[in-house]
């Protein structure tokens, strides 16, 4: 009988588990996560629960792993890994043995250094994290976000959803800049000002002011900001610290071949923590919920020898709600020639990326199926022009 464990009860780790069991495989699964939580489901965090709208995001109920006849462990993070052995050893001091290892172990938050810690300064990936926000914006008025990247304009929306004043910083020239461009982050900044967001881009955070609790900060300009809240939203490292020494190959994540096998033998990884090689835009790691499920069955399928290999024309998916708007992306975004704006209302718009006479991606925002639409087209390879003359008709 085979064992297989999976490090890493978040979204990858739950959906390997489904896809081994919908695959047909019988054998032994482990599932062991470092939270304490039955797997939950992490977009909904910087909207509907740090709202107070919902507080459960459970993704399946301990039943569900009764009736698979998966072991989940929760509450014990994996210490190290010996590949030889085939043995991962855990923060209590146990082991345990596999024959084919999964990898899911996610993000944590990237911290800046040198800030003092302070009371109501927050980062946001746990639901213990989002929690803890929430409690502290239940008596604030004025919010302080640091970043504005899709965890920072999400809190954004969500902040001024509940009438707080926010202040938004972000280094670089527009929101969502290093993901959208310039100039669709441009239209994301109209949008925030908009909403009576205070946007300062082009700057950074210099320092946090308070002595217990933080009041404020000091931006990169000089100037000072009040606030009773501050949440940090300035990327997220791959939580990979206890591969090192494993022979495991990291780089900015778990490096992989395109179907999410390591180079150390029986040894795989999936998710945010893993770096695939993606069949547009090389090595590369994808922070998406739905990249998550995609990879999950692929390495499922090759553990199980159903895989049907990579499907023909993988194009990659995401959204961001923000102010009730559905901010949606297909494609490839980066390294792009030109982007065409086609669509602009003031506040919907949708863009077509263009990367060698080829649309190579699509970002929406309240124009769901014109973007979902396009998905074809992509995979297709179809030449920018015929999809611009298609839309200005
Ligand atoms: P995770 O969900 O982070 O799970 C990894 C798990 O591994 C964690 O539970 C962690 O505790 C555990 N772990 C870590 N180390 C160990 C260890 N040593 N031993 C055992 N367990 C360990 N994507 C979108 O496409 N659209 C969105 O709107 C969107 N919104 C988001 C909002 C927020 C606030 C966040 C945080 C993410 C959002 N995402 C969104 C991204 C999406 O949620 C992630 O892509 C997805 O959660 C990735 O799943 P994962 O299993 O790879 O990682």
């Amino acid at each position: 009988m085979q064992k297989i464990v999976i490090v890493g009860a978040g979204l990858a780790g739950l959906r390997t588990a489904e896809e081994l069991r919908r695959a047909g495989y019988e054998g032994d699964l482990v599932l062991l996560g470092g939270e304490p939580h039955l797997p939950y489901d992490r977009p909904p965090l910087s909207k509907e629960v740090v709202r107070g709208e919902k507080s459960d995001t459970t993704l399946r109920p301990r039943e569900f792993f009764d009736e698979q006849n998966i072991e989940l462990r929760l509450g014990v993070e994996a210490a190290s890994l010996d590949p030889e052995s085939r043995i991962l050893r855990l923060v209590d001091g146990s082991e345990v043995s596999y024959d084919e290892l999964v990898i899911a172990t996610g993000l944590v938050p990237r911290r800046i250094p040198g800030l003092p810690e302070l009371a109501g300064v927050h980062v946001l990936r746990s639901i213990d994290e989002c929690l803890a926000l929430r409690s502290d914006l239940a008596d604030a008025q004025r919010a302080l976000i640091v970043g504005a990247g899709f965890i920072g304009c999400e809190l954004a929306a969500s902040m001024r959803a509940g009438g707080l004043e926010v202040v938004l910083v972000e280094p670089q020239p527009t929101p969502l800049g290093s993901i959208l461009g310039e100039k669709i982050g441009g239209l994301i900044a109209r949008l925030h000002v908009d909403e009576g967001v205070d946007l300062r881009a082009g700057v950074g955070l210099q320092s946090l002011t308070g002595t217990d609790q933080v009041t404020g900060a000091v931006l990169g300009d000089g100037s000072e900001v009040t606030a009773d809240v501050v949440a940090i939203g300035v990327g997220s490292t791959p939580v990979t610290g206890w591969l090192e020494g494993s022979g495991v190959e990291l780089d900015n994540g778990v490096v992989c071949d395109g179907v999410g096998r390591t180079g150390v033998r029986h040894v795989w990884a999936v998710g945010d923590v893993a770096a695939w090689q993606l069949q547009v835009g090389g090595r590369k790691r994808v922070e998406h919920w739905s990249n998550a499920g995609e990879q999950a069955k692929l390495v499922a399928g090759a553990l199980t020898g159903t895989a049907g290999g990579r499907p023909a024309a993988h194009v990659p998916y995401f959204w961001s709600d923000q102010y009730g708007l559905k901010i949606q992306a297909l494609g490839a975004l980066a390294g792009t020639d030109e982007v065409h704006v086609v669509k602009d209302d003031g506040r919907k718009f949708l863009a077509y990326y263009e990367r060698d006479g080829i649309l190579s991606g699509v970002v929406g925002a309240g124009m769901a199926g014109a973007v979902m639409k396009m998905r074809a087209k992509i995979a297709a390879g179809t030449p920018i022009g015929e999809v611009l003359e298609a839309a200005s008709a």
